[in-house]
């Protein structure tokens, strides 16, 4: 029986990389304009109002201030395209993001968002990336035990739940998704 998966085709595996495309150029750059900005206006309101102060201890302070705010920016810039590929209110969560202070909004974007979607390869329908089975037409989209139906990795010998042995499955079925 053959189990050799091309670790680049596996699709129950998630691509680390895949979040860091999920940052817009637009936030990146506005990113950079406003840890510079910060930079530029502090310098200026420093030459203006307390120009006795420790230094170092400025820099170090609107230095802080950049990169808080610059990583508001990138957090944003996330959002806006995670919200798409969710299936949710793009619109609302923005506004919800920018007007909550400090963070808050995100912070309720996070533990709120819903689940990504994805399309069954069969039949088209929208179904969450987490389901194991098509809720239309049955269509298996992870491999799964074939006793307790739980989801196993594909290189699983015996389910981890159950202890099912999984090479006395019916292959096909298991590794259906994967055909094509
Ligand atoms: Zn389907
Ligand atoms: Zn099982």
């Amino acid at each position: 029986m053959a189990w050799e998966t091309d670790p680049q085709s596996r699709p129950d595996v998630e691509d680390g990389s895949s979040d860091l495309k999920m940052i817009p150029l637009w936030s990146v750059i506005l990113s950079l304009v406003v840890f510079s900005g910060v930079q530029v206006l502090n310098f200026w309101g420093r030459q203006a109002s307390m120009p006795h102060r420790n230094p170092v201890m400025h820099v170090v302070g609107s230095y802080s201030w950049g990169a808080a705010l610059a990583s508001y920016v990138l957090l944003i810039g996330y959002i806006s395209r995670d919200v798409k590929r969710r299936n949710m209110s793009a619109g609302i969560w923005m506004l919800i993001v920018l007007v909550m202070p400090g963070g808050i909004g995100a912070i309720v974007y996070f533990l709120l968002r819903q689940p990504m979607m994805t399309r069954c390869p069969s039949c088209r329908t929208e179904v969450a990336s987490g389901f194991h089975f098509c809720p239309q037409c049955r269509f298996q989209m992870k491999p799964v035990c074939g006793q307790c139906f739980r989801g196993v990795h594909i290189t699983d010998v015996f389910c981890v739940q159950c202890g099912h042995d999984l090479t006395g499955d019916d292959m096909p079925a298991r590794l259906r998704s994967y055909s094509d």
